[in-house]
């Protein structure tokens, strides 16, 4: 058998079994096989955005991909013949079946697949002269806004960052973690909604009203989980620690009461000309002495003391914190305290890491901080990156989204200790 007749045989195989079983998975292959009149590279975005949705007839119905005319039609047209071929009784004979998708698909045939040359896709193994290389060139200046968490990916690995933001064709498809962070954030936006002072005689009605919020919360992430089981064991985990969280609220209109003044806060600045924007999880007021307090949730691992964060931020490897102090800063807020509130271990209290402005983290720190946002911001908006180099730290490469695509990424410490 010829390859261009595997090819077509494959494809009728899988067009029946789709017939059959309305699976997704024949039908991500029909898409990308060259019988399908789809041009490769359109039929693996499909493929792709399909594989995320699980509706790929929907996805090209409604043009999801911005595509040339002909591209469009192509699909349009792919799309249009697979419906026809769902027109097909379910009892058909598979002789008959297979038959008809030959003509429905104008598969080159003479009735019995095995034999066809097809002979249209032959040309798909046409030698070509070789096309004169490209002359290298840098990546376009980055013309949107910027972001903390833009500069953090930038300073961690600077390839990390060209495949986030440059390189549309390398998707993260998210993870567990991300929406775990996502559902706790938003079961807390809600939470503080009904409790903007947190205080010790609430504490059956705060115990109850965030278990609602973790449940309801979780189910609108419910997506990001690949399993039932995965799902289940998360919203346990973030039930404890919601229970904790409470703990600490309590503990905290003791020590330091406060208000909490604002949720996902809009935080916008603008630095030398160019635009930051990011999202503050919640802005409060110390009761005693009237001074506002940044406060960003954590869901991952982060620094374990108010030191080991401000060595990160002496050392340019985090700025979200000194941006949002800026940023609030300049909408005239005196800013007093930037806390991290970790909400990653069910098992330990929670204990907020609490930077003092001016005192456990200085001015001129926060000064050097935004100086240095300034220069990054600048260099990825030049377009005079010529090279955006893996880095030489394996393990910020060990839940990289982009791993598998990165080619260039450094061996682990395994790798290295036992070659
Ligand atoms: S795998 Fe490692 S080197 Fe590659 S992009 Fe991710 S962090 Fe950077």
């Amino acid at each position: 058998m010829t390859q261009a007749s595997a090819h077509v045989r494959s494809f009728v195989d899988d067009a029946v079994s789709w017939h059959r079983t309305a699976s997704e998975e024949p039908l991500l292959r029909l898409v990308r096989s060259a019988c399908s009149g789809v041009s490769h590279d359109v039929g693996a975005a499909y493929a792709t955005l399909a594989a995320r949705t699980g509706a790929l007839l929907d996805a090209i119905d409604r043009s999801q991909l911005a595509l040339p005319l002909d591209e469009r039609e192509r699909a349009v047209r792919f799309a249009r013949r697979l419906r026809r071929l769902r027109t097909m009784p379910a009892e058909s004979e598979d002789a008959e079946l297979r038959a008809s998708i030959v003509e429905i698909f104008e598969l080159a045939s003479d009735d019995r697949i095995a034999q066809s040359e097809a002979p249209e896709l032959a040309s798909e193994f046409e030698l070509a002269e070789p096309l004169p290389p490209e002359e290298a060139a840098g990546v376009p200046g980055w013309r949107r806004h910027f972001s903390a968490s833009a500069l953090n990916a930038y300073a961690e690995c600077a390839r990390k960052w060209f495949y986030r933001y440059a390189c549309p064709a390398i998707e993260d498809r998210g993870s567990a973690a991300s929406a775990y962070g996502s559902a706790f954030h938003l079961a807390l936006e809600d939470f503080h909604g009904e409790f903007p002072r947190p205080a010790s005689e609430q504490s059956t009605a705060m115990r109850r009203r965030i278990r609602e919020c973790v449940t309801w919360a979780f189910e609108r992430y419910r997506d990001g989980f690949e399993t039932a089981v995965e799902f289940d064991l998360q919203v346990r985990r973030a039930q404890r620690t919601a229970q904790r969280y409470v703990d600490w609220l309590v503990a905290q209109e003791k020590d330091a009461p406060f208000e909490v003044l604002g949720r996902e806060v809009a935080a916008e600045l603008n630095l030398d000309g160019r635009p930051f924007v990011g999202y503050i999880d919640r802005l409060d007021r110390d009761e005693r002495t009237g001074g506002i307090g940044v406060v960003d949730y954590k869901t991952g691992s982060i620094a374990t003391s108010a030191s080991e964060y401000c060595q990160k931020v002496h050392d340019f490897r985090d700025f979200q914190l000194p941006f949002y102090y800026w940023a609030r800063t300049a909408a005239g807020d005196s800013v007093s305290r930037l806390v991290l509130i970790p909400l990653k271990d069910a098992l330990i209290d929670v204990q907020p890491i609490v930077l003092h402005v001016g005192k456990t983290i200085r001015i001129d720190e926060l000064e050097r901080s935004r100086a240095r946002m300034i220069e990054l911001s600048a260099e990825l908006a030049s377009g005079a990156i010529r090279r955006f180099d893996p880095t030489a730290d394996s393990s910020a490469c060990a839940y990289c989204a982009y791993a598998t695509a990165c080619a260039r990424k450094p061996p682990s410490e395994a790798q290295r200790f036992g070659s």
